[in-house]
C-alpha cells in the first residue's frame, strides 16, 4: 500500500501513475490516479513540485525502510533546500532536459541514519544512485564522479 500525498488516503501500486521523475523507488507518482485525475491537469515538473516530492519521497522512504519517522516539516525542508541551492540542482536538470540522473535528490550522508537535517544532502540521482554502491560521505568531501 502506497500513500498519496494530495489525498492522504492508503491505495494500492496499480492506483499511482507510473513516472520516471520520481524520486520514489518504485518509480511512481506521489499522488494517486483520482487526485491525478481531479486536478484535470498534467503536473508539471516546477521546482516547487519537485521540492515537495523529494519531501515526500523521504516520507515514504522512512517508512518503507523502518528509519524513524521525518520530524521537520515540509515548509523547513522548503527553507532547507532554499539555502542548500535547490535552485541550482534543478536549472541544470530542467537546463540537461530532465535527465533522470540529473534529478534533484536527497542524500543520507551517513546510510544508515535517518533523514534528519543534519544527516542529508542535496544531490543528483545518479550521484545518489552511485554512494549506494560505494561508500557514506559529503557529496563534496571525496572524489566522487558526479
Ligand atoms: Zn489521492
Amino acid at each position: 500500500m502506497y500513500l498519496c500525498n494530495q489525498c492522504g488516503k492508503k491505495k494500492d501500486e496499480k492506483d499511482f501513475y507510473k513516472s520516471d521523475l520520481e524520486l520514489a523507488r518504485r518509480g511512481l507518482w506521489t499522488s494517486c490516479k483520482d487526485c491525478h485525475k481531479a486536478r484535470g491537469v498534467k503536473c508539471k515538473r516546477t521546482l516547487r513540485r519537485k521540492v515537495r516530492d523529494m519531501y515526500f519521497g523521504m516520507v515514504r522512504r522512512s517508512q518503507d525502510d523502518g528509519l524513524q519517522p521525518v520530524r521537520f516539516k515540509i515548509e523547513t525542508f522548503i527553507q532547507w533546500a532554499n539555502r542548500n541551492n535547490v535552485e541550482s540542482f534543478y536549472n541544470r536538470w530542467v537546463e540537461s532536459g530532465y535527465d533522470k540522473g540529473l534529478a534533484p535528490s536527497v542524500d543520507r550522508i551517513h546510510s544508515t541514519g535517518d533523514y534528519t537535517l543534519k544527516n542529508i544532502q542535496l544531490c543528483t540521482w545518479k550521484w545518489n544512485d552511485w554512494k549506494k554502491n560505494n561508500h557514506d560521505g559529503l557529496l563534496f568531501d571525496s572524489d566522487t564522479p558526479f
